[in-house]
């Protein structure tokens, strides 16, 4: 995940700063100097380095927090405001058009993630109860558009597509289509070049000019670092982009677009992308990612990722098989696979305050889960809700099937039963608790 060198340099310097007690200006600039090369490590823009760090220093040296009790939790402090600034602030939305269909157009080199990226807003979207559809608009690679296809399939979403004809005749065709069938977001996905060229810009420059979409979003990969930040410099002048999006996150250790985009382009990160998935999207919010720079966990984030991947219904119905004590081996399974939705459990894991650096060496293995999948789904459905009836040569079948131990097969058995009990004996006292609230 970005930011690791950053953060270690960062928690060093305030370390260092925290040590001191009361903090003299030349303690202060010591650890701005320190500030400046963890940014320019991490490939931050030198200017927006050197302006941030500026920044800090004029807000720290005052006597507000020279003399506070706390002065170098205050400078931490400030550092965190000023990332957020840094970042803009606020999560900025995405412009819905009054009248649908919001159009989206999707633009960016080619491997940056654009196709990737449209499929998961689209899905973001319709997690979200639109009804959006992707709209294939790169008319050099024929092999573009399937790769859409195959990603709206995962989306769920529709995919639009004429062939190779022009792009605006497309978009007006998918206009028409998604009025009839009720799409109230369009999301194009444009033609990406390895370089920018001019033949490029002027055809998404005559897309904008004909079709006036709500939103030009810039789709960037992290790991490029700085050239990440030039070609959205080189865009936004060129065609005058409404955001960007952040992708490959979770191969950029070091983070410098993340940091310069904002502050170089004056146009926000909307979106940021951590993984391959189509649910590995998140809205950008400038003060957790600080947060999470700063070592301080990001779990706002978590908590909407979660939201976003339970379905609501069935987190009631098992709250009521929790009640009810009627837990088995199908309600596992199902629990699993919504986590195993969220991604990688380190991932998950690093939101929460100061597992990020904890977690760096250790290695989860993901796998453990699927191997318990994989033991329930050779279960009968029955077995599945009665495992008292499970006998020992039964256990051999599971344990043949799943490709796992016999061992494996009992202990998870055993693991179960005791989760039952806790469950019984946590029902039973809440039982009582009421009772006893009814009649003190
Ligand atoms: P396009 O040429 O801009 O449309 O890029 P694609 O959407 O085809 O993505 C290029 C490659 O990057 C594909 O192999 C994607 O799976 C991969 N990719 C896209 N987004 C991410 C991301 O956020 N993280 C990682 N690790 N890979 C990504």
């Amino acid at each position: 995940m970005a930011f690791e060198g950053l953060a270690d340099k960062l928690s060093e310097a305030f370390k260092r700063l925290r040590s001191k007690g009361k903090l003299t200006e030349s303690d202060v600039k010591q650890a701005m100097r320190e500030v400046r090369l963890a940014l320019l490590e991490a490939d931050v823009n030198y200017k927006v380095a050197k302006d941030f760090v500026a920044k800090v220093t004029e807000r720290s040296v005052g006597s507000e927090v020279m003399e506070s009790l706390t002065p170098a939790q205050q400078v931490v402090k400030i550092v965190d405001e000023e990332l957020t600034a840094l970042m803009g602030g606020e999560n900025t939305r995405i412009d819905m058009a009054s009248k649908p269909p919001t159009i989206i157009m999707m633009c960016g080199l080619q491997g940056s993630g654009k196709t990737t990226h449209a499929a998961k807003l689209a899905s973001l979207f319709k997690r979200q109860g639109h009804r959006p559809m992707l709209v294939a608009c790169d008319i050099y690679r024929p092999a573009a558009i399937t790769q859409l296809q195959v990603m709206g399939e995962k989306a769920g979403v529709p995919v639009f597509e004429m062939g190779q004809i022009d792009p605006v005749k497309i978009i007006k065709g998918a206009m028409r289509f998604g009025k009839d069938h009720g799409n109230d977001i369009l999301i194009l996905d444009t033609a990406g070049r390895l370089h920018i060229d001019e033949e490029l810009m002027n055809e998404l420059k005559r897309i904008k000019a004909d079709v006036e979409p709500n939103e030009i979003l810039l789709v960037v990969d992290a790991m490029t670092g700085q050239d990440a930040v030039n070609v959205a410099k080189a865009f936004d002048d060129a065609l005058g982009i409404t955001g960007v999006i952040l992708t490959k996150l979770d191969g950029d250790t070091r983070g410098g677009a993340a940091l310069s985009v904002r502050a170089v382009t004056g146009k926000p990160i909307k979106f940021i992308g951590a993984g391959e998935k189509i649910g590995d999207l998140e809205p950008f919010h400038p003060a957790r990612m600080s947060s999470r720079i700063l070592g301080m966990g990001d779990v706002l984030s978590l908590i909407e990722k979660a939201e976003s991947q339970m379905d609501e219904k069935q987190a009631r119905k098992l709250a009521k098989r929790m009640q009810e004590n009627k837990l088995d081996f199908n309600d596992m399974l199902e629990q699993m696979l919504q986590v195993r939705k969220m991604g990688p459990l380190k991932q998950l894991l690093s939101s929460l305050p100061g597992m990020e650096k904890q977690l760096r060496d250790v290695d989860i293995d993901d796998r453990q889960m699927d191997r318990v999948a994989a033991i329930i789904q050779s279960m009968t459905m029955e077995e599945r809700s009665n495992p008292d009836i499970i006998n020992p040569s039964r256990k051999r079948r599971i344990a043949a099937g799943s490709g796992m131990k016999v061992e494996d097969v009992n202990r998870l058995i055993k693991q179960f039963e005791q989760a039952r009990k806790v469950m019984k004996q946590v029902g039973r006292g809440g039982k009582g608790k009421r009772r006893r609230m009814n009649f003190p």
